[in-house]
């Protein structure tokens, strides 16, 4: 087992870093603990393990306060799933909100929070709005670190962000929950990152910023290192992890503190089907989301907590079937003569609600029949939304004939298709099929559907009463002027009413996620909790390898990047506060 430097190559420490981290504090060497009796490759203050949102911005932090660190980063490249994401961060208090004099009070604020994440205890005249005190403080904290959290990073020219104008449209992005009376601040927390144009950025814009910015300060990454176990010393303090690596394990010493932001579980199918309360059937997280944190703190005796939770959203079955490894999810399906129905052919949800909470339609269960009714939706439209709207995902820019939808002249046809298709692929569902009174129950759903559309008030699931509703379906789903279809004068912009006459397409939609967000538990100071809920000497957690600070709530655009921002700035200062061993 090699435990040399030179295992480490040219390629795997990113380059710039190497001249300068001797000046940083940074070593490499081959040492052994005198106290855990450990061989050592590396020694710093403060070990990163990743590279996403959580781990540069820990990182940042980190080395503002003066403190050594380096960055363990088990794939070739750097940024995780923050670099294939929107780059969207949803941050209180924001500078663009200030600039604007528009106030976003804290117990405003944390009202929101704890009635969207905690609605069955939530109690405004509540102690802690009616939640525990740990939950509560963890809203706390975010809400108290996550506005300076970005302030540092533009202060240093670590990262550039505006007001998050959705797609670059004049339009500040609503929230998810914007109509609840608690939100009183419904639009512009949500910021993204410029790009050097001036241009509204991606996640890879802002992971391209941020990793800039550590090369800047010459703080290494080093990439191809799998890290595959802490280093407790006797006191169960963490004091450094072990990688694997295509050369053998190196070891990193940390003088202060080690810092997971590993990311989530989603591509390790053991844990899905061990952890996951309903199936999951794919995701468009990075593939190195295999959730590695979870037994090496759990080894350390961590408290594990949030497992079954997960960011959700909706997903084409048909491209989970050929992988689960997905380019994306269905964020905003569109269309306005469009519906999504159950096994039953009847409406579960409302069709334009937001991806996280419009996906746990999936898993309602039916104790009667005792099954999930909802297991697979069907994305159901006719030929106006096929062409008026054709080309904006998942709808194809023609649906006949494409893969991914089924069709039929008639409706009674497109149920016999479905049910032809679902026979096919019955050994990759769990034998799921339409009941008898599908087709019966489908046109009875579009007709109520198409009174609904007509009245402009859907009296079964509040289609479009949102301001979140409209103002996505407005960005996600623009109708074609040239498609040749006359625009929606329905009095809702989100319903219209079905073509009497076909053909009708169906999309199959399954439940996926863009990661889980279930892991060791940490308290408002982002220690990793021990199983007596004490912290871990030594040892932090942020983003989505961590028990999510709010349950399964999405606050709005950018919530989960300002989660995993917010708490790896937390992290990085309260590691500075550790003594450091140097011994
Ligand atoms: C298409 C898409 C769009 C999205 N858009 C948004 C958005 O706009 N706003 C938003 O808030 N969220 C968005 N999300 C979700 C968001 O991208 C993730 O929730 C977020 O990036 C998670 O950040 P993280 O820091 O927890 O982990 P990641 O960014 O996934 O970083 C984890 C890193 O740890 C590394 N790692 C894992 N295990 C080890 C190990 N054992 N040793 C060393 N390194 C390891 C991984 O390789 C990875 O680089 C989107 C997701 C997708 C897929």
């Amino acid at each position: 087992m090699s435990r040399k430097p030179e295992a480490v190559t040219r390629r795997q420490l990113i380059a710039g870093a190497g001249a300068a981290t001797a000046s940083l504090g940074v070593m490499a060497l081959s040492s052994c603990d005198a106290r855990t009796g450990h061989p050592w490759d590396h020694e710093t203050d403060i070990v990163v393990v990743g590279s996403g949102v959580g781990a540069a911005t820990a990182a940042l932090a980190a080395h503002e306060n003066g403190d050594a660190v380096l960055l363990v980063e088990k794939a070739p490249t750097v940024g995780g799933t923050s670099a294939k994401s929107a780059g969207v961060l949803w941050i209180p208090d924001n500078f663009t909100l200030r600039a604007k004099g528009i106030e976003d009070r804290k117990a405003d604020c944390l009202e929101y929070m704890a009635r969207f994440a905690y609605p069955e205890r939530y109690s405004a005249r509540g102690p802690n709005l009616g939640l525990s005190a740990g939950e509560f403080d963890l809203l706390e904290a975010f809400y108290d670190n996550a506005a300076d959290a970005v302030d540092l990073l533009r202060a240093t020219g670590a990262l550039n962000l505006a007001e998050w104008r959705m797609f670059q449209l004049d339009r500040s992005a609503t929230d998810y929950l914007d109509h609840v009376p608690e939100n009183k601040v419904p639009a512009g927390r949500a910021l993204g990152p410029v790009t050097a144009d001036g241009g509204i950025g991606l996640g890879v814009h802002m992971m391209e910023q941020l990793h800039s910015a550590l090369q800047a300060r010459g703080l290494p990454v080093f990439l191809e290192h799998r890290v595959v176990r802490l280093v407790l010393d006797a006191a169960g303090r963490a004091v450094g992890v072990e990688a694997e690596t295509a050369g053998g394990a190196v070891a990193f010493r940390a003088r202060k503190a080690v810092i997971f932001a590993t990311g989530g579980y989603v591509h390790n199918p053991a844990f899905v089907t061990k952890y996951q309360r309903n199936r999951l059937y794919g995701s468009c997280a990075s593939p190195m989301a295999t959730g590695d944190f979870i037994n090496i703190a759990g080894a350390a005796g961590a408290r594990l907590g949030n497992m079954s939770g997960a960011w959700r959203t909706q997903i084409v079955l048909e491209e989970a079937l050929v992988s689960s490894e997905l380019a994306s999810g269905v964020f905003f399906p569109p269309g306005d003569s469009m519906l999504q129905v159950n096994r039953h052919g009847v409406r579960a949800v409302n069709e334009h609600r937001n991806y996280n909470d419009r996906t746990e339609v999936h898993g309602v269960y039916d104790p009667s029949a005792a099954e999930y009714p909802n297991q697979l939706m069907f994305m159901i439209y006719d030929q106006r939304t096929a062409e008026a709207f054709g080309g904006a995902y998942p709808l194809p820019e023609q649906s006949s004939g494409s893969p991914l939808v089924l069709e039929g002249a008639t409706l009674d046809a497109l149920a016999a298709r479905i049910e032809a298709r679902l026979g096919e692929i019955a050994a990759q569902t769990g034998e799921f099929s339409l009941a008898s009174s599908f087709a019966a129950n489908l046109k009875t759903t579009i007709d109520r559907y198409n009174d609904f559309a007509r009245a402009g008030i859907d009296e079964d699931f509040q289609r479009g009463a949102a301001g979140y509703d409209r103002e996505w379906y407005a960005v996600f789903s623009p109708l074609q002027a040239d498609a040749g279809w006359p625009a929606n004068e329905n009095p809702s912009i989100n319903m219209h009413p079905f073509r009497d006459a076909g053909p009708y397409y169906a999309i199959m939609l399954a439940a996926g996620a863009l990661d889980t967000n279930g892991g060791p538990a940490i308290d408002a100071g982002a220690h990793i909790l021990d199983t007596d809920d004490k912290p871990i000497p030594g040892l932090y957690g942020a983003g989505n390898c961590i028990a999510s600070p709010t349950r399964e709530a999405y606050f709005g655009a950018g919530h989960t990047l300002a989660m995993s921002l917010t708490f790896g700035y937390i992290a990085a200062n309260a590691a500075h506060g550790e003594p450091r061993d140097s011994a």
